[in-house]
């Protein structure tokens, strides 16, 4: 059920589709409130907004300022966020079901315009920015990766016009270039509906590339809570850890080894922020992620 009703996932797709308009393969819709219409803001003379484009390496610093949010203009779902994530700091985002999370990723990406504050990368308001620029900056990985209509090689590409060597290292970085080796036609192999010529863990690591190969310096995550297959797990870690470095992450963490290995964990209670610190911090505080924690441990 849970892939089912998943706005989190359907909006990744979009995010990451919509400069090369695409088509995903697998698709999911259940967004209650639709994403409002994003527009550009205003061009300058030159034809492109006066303060871009920026230069190439930007540092990634994420910064929400008093952000407060609702699907509905009465209902808030997240209440006066204030944090900033400095570049290359990897945060986990935790908390309850409900509690916000997912929300806060999709008004990092602009899926909602935020109903008051603001949110700033490198100290940029987001809505000053072209989305293509913002696109540039960010990419956003869903843990269970999905599929585009084409071969694999269009997969990691995704319109963009990537060499053959640059789709390769893409794929060696992260671990899945042995696997796309043994398909029956490599780089040029369909992918099937669904994906079945990949295993779950595959097409995570196929998405990893597709991530890789952008460079941004901002990595969006929402790790899966299943895991997907034994055989796959230290190569997904290991190719998480290469992609992550030098990287700004901020991240919904399921599993406790992510958790634990991240900077810093936001603590987030019915769109609070409650607790804020490392790992340890959090435990010896004995509050709200101390006990979500000890549950998990619980669970296996
Ligand atoms: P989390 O990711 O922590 O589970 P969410 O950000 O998905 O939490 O949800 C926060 C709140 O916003 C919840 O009360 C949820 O019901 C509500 N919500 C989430 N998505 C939508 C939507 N598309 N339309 C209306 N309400 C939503």
């Amino acid at each position: 059920a849970q892939r089912l009703f998943d706005p989190l996932r359907e909006f990744a797709e979009q995010f990451t589709a919509i400069q090369a308009g695409f088509t995903a393969l697998e698709r999911v819709s259940d967004i209650l409130v639709e994403p409002i219409e994003i527009r550009d803001p205003e061009v300058g003379e030159q034809g492109v907004p006066s303060v871009f484009p920026a230069s190439t390496q930007t540092p990634g610093e994420i910064r929400f300022d008093c952000v407060s949010f609702g699907y509905k203009a009465d209902e808030l779902v997240l209440r006066d966020l204030d944090f900033t994530i400095a570049p290359g700091e990897k945060v986990a985002l935790v908390g309850p079901t409900g509690a916000g999370k997912s929300s806060i990723i999709r008004l990092l990406c602009r899926l909602y315009e935020v109903t008051s504050g603001r949110i700033l990368l490198d100290g940029i308001d987001i809505r000053e920015m072209p989305q293509a620029e913002l696109r540039r900056r960010m990419a956003v990985i869903l843990q269970d990766g999905f599929l585009f209509a084409g071969d694999v090689k269009g997969n990691i590409a995704l319109g963009e016009n990537y060499s053959m060597a640059d789709i390769q290292r893409a794929a060696e970085q992260t671990n899945v270039a042995k696997f796309i080796e043994q398909l029956p036609q490599g780089y040029n192999t369909e992918l099937r509906q669904r994906g079945t010529n990949l295993s779950g863990g595959q097409k995570q690591l196929l998405a990893f590339a597709r991530a890789a190969i952008r460079n941004p310096p901002i990595l969006v995550l929402d790790e899966a809570t299943a895991n997907l297959d034994v055989g796959t797990e230290s190569l997904i870690q290991e190719a998480l850890e290469t992609l992550l470095e030098g990287r700004t992450a901020i991240i919904i963490a399921h599993r406790l080894s992510t958790i634990r290995s991240v900077d810093r964990i936001l603590v987030l209670k019915r769109g609070q922020l409650v607790e804020s610190g490392s790992h340890e911090d959090l435990l010896a505080q004995n509050g709200l992620y101390a006990s979500l924690y000890r549950l998990q441990m619980l669970e296996g």
